[in-house]
């Protein structure tokens, strides 16, 4: 069969492709864009961090400055006191004008008692002092009077600063002036045997080897180490030397609580992070714990394994900074007045979920409110494709149905024929062309309504008497067209037989209403006439080919008397 070959279709735009499936483009252009608020959301989530990070550093930074403060407030405590009493030791003159009142005299008579109490003011801190006899086996000590008289003094000066001090309410636990002649002054008091003891320690101490060591350059030191071991919990001990003529006249001595910087970090620090205060060689001055553990590990051991390598020095190195480690941060900052660090280890799940509660709110609310706009784009892209597609069926339905008969019309006849073709080239396919017999007259009769009730009877019978995959068209008029694959020239003419005797048999009735005043009766009696052509009997593959044979063999039934079949060329002569 030579068909004109099928037109090729031209290639299928993008634009084509996503207008033909408009479900999966709706879903493709949501995609996108989650996966473009994805990537935006993971941008925004380093941003966050970084900011967050930056927050935690700054809060570090405040809180290293109100210990600095605390620390450099204690150091000008003590220089002040320190001062005080390096002035009264060079004032020789006063010291030497004045003899000694009757409260010294007591006490330079006193020297045979183990420990013994220089009166004071109930509201200055007492002064305490040893005996010769104690002096003598008491390492480091040694008294000349002069000195003595000159120490005494020193130590009520001390006593009425000592007790302004805790007036002014500092936080201090104890304060202590100790002298190499044997006094004490401490605020608050102790007892004998602790006296003795501190001024046994005296004489080995830290502060005044390092005193001795560099008289001329001497300042506060800082010692938070000592007093760790101390049963009343650890302490942060502040010391000075007091010099006269580059020889140490006594030490002070602050005593802070550990537990008032504890507290300060515990209050200041939020739960999620941890703070330390840790000195050169990594133990934990205080902590953001709620109590201190005392023990002497280094407290980056204390730390998750991969800061194992992370040695104290590397944060003393730098005066601020901040380390990773996996996903974990540890940042820090050393602190201006004193040789220590304050660090804050953020763990990765701590800086995760901190961040994610800074910024989920904002995506979960775009992820939702996309869910629901694909949601809602999907149902209306449904439902105007429903209804397109319904409209789509109907008005293809129309477009190939006769209005009249309800049988197909030309333009499905020749779609049908294309595709039958299409199917096999050789295929046999017969056409049966029918025309009404004087169809005139019935419209003459019956009017041109009993004429069109006329075509709708014949369109049923045809349907009826052709086989279920024939298909019946009306071309126009009162001519009706056959479409028969797969049939033989012979079996076609003895369907056009059956379908002529078929009409010839069965009258058209009217009903009432449908009759004009002139018309003869209810029943329309008519035949018609039939040409039949098939493909390959008569060597014709194409549609217009074969209405041509069929439409003549048609003329030639019309010819040799009406109502019959013409099959062939034998049977047209
Ligand atoms: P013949 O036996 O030679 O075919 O005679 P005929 O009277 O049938 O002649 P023809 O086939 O030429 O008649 C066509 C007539 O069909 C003319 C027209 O009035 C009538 N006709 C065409 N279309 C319609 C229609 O849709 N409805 C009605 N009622 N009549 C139609
Ligand atoms: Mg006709
Ligand atoms: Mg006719």
């Amino acid at each position: 069969m030579r068909l004109p070959s099928a037109s090729k279709t031209p290639a299928k735009t993008v634009w084509d492709r996503a207008s033909s499936r408009p479900r999966h483009t709706v879903i493709l252009c949501f995609a996108v864009v989650f996966v473009v608020t994805l990537i935006l959301a993971v941008h925004q989530y380093f941003l966050v961090r970084a900011r967050e990070l930056d927050n935690r550093s700054h809060q570090l930074e405040i809180q290293a400055r109100v210990l600095d403060v605390a620390v450099r407030n204690n150091r000008q405590h003590l220089q002040f006191l320190r001062e005080s009493a390096e002035r009264l030791l060079a004032d020789r003159t006063a010291q030497l004008d004045r003899t000694p009142d009757a409260s010294l005299q007591a006490v330079l008579r006193a020297q045979d008692e183990r420990v013994w109490n220089l009166q004071v003011r109930d509201i200055d801190a007492p002064i305490r002092g040893i005996g010769t006899q104690q002096l003598a086996v008491t390492p480091g000590l040694h008294r000349d009077e002069p000195t003595f008289v000159e120490d005494l003094r020193l130590a009520q000066l001390m006593s009425r600063l000592f007790a302004v001090q805790f007036q002014m309410g500092t936080g201090l636990e104890r304060a202590v002036y100790v002298s190499p002649t044997g006094i004490v002054v401490a605020h608050p008091t102790i007892d004998d045997d602790e006296v003795v003891r501190l001024l046994q320690m005296y004489g080995s101490s830290r502060l005044l080897q390092l005193a001795n060591q560099n008289p001329l350059d001497y300042d506060v030191t800082f010692d938070p180490v000592r007093g760790r071991k101390n049963p009343a919990g650890p302490r942060l001990l502040f010391g000075t030397a007091v010099m006269s003529n580059d020889v140490v006249r006594g030490l002070i001595f602050f005593v802070v609580p550990q537990r008032i910087v504890q507290d300060y970090l515990w209050n200041n620090t939020t739960a999620d992070e941890t703070h330390a205060l840790i000195d050169p060689s990594g133990m934990p001055i205080a902590t953001s714990g709620s109590t201190f553990s005392v023990n002497d590990e280094n407290w980056l051991k204390t730390l998750p394994a991969q800061w194992n390598t992370l040695s104290a020095s590397t944060l003393f190195r730098t005066p601020s900074g901040t380390l990773s480690a996996g996903q974990d941060f540890l940042l820090f900052r050393k602190l201006d007045t004193a040789d220590l660090v304050l660090t804050d280890y953020v763990s990765a799940a701590t800086v995760f979920f901190s961040v994610v509660r800074l910024s989920s709110a904002l995506f979960a609310g775009v992820w939702i409110l996309m869910a629901l706009l694909l949601w809602a784009t999907l149902f209306v892209v449904d439902q105007l494709l429903s209804t397109q597609m319904a409209l789509n069926g109907r008005l293809r339905e129309l477009s190939l149905a006769d209005p009249l008969t309800g049988l197909a019309n030309r333009r499905r006849l020749n779609e049908e024929f294309d595709a039958l073709s299409r199917r096999n080239d050789e295929r046999r396919i017969a056409l049966l062309m029918i025309d009404i017999d004087h169809f005139k007259v019935i419209n003459d009769n019956w009017g041109h309504a009993g004429g069109d009730e006329a075509l709708k009877h014949l369109a049923n019978v045809v349907r009826i008497a052709v086989r279920p995959g024939d298909l019946m068209a009306r071309l126009g008029g009162e001519e009706f067209c056959g479409l028969l694959p797969d049939t033989t020239a012979d079996d076609a003419a003895r369907i056009a037989e059956r379908v002529r005797e078929a009409v010839a048999r069965n009258a058209c009735v009217l009903q009432e209403t449908q009759l004009t005043r002139t018309a003869p009766g209810r029943e329309i009696w008519f035949t018609i006439s039939i040409g039949v052509a098939e493909s390959v009997s008569d060597n014709c593959f194409d549609l217009e080919g074969l209405i041509a044979v069929a439409d003549q063999r048609l003329y030639a039934a019309k010819a040799s008397g009406r109502n019959r079949v013409v099959a062939s060329e034998s049977m047209q002569s």
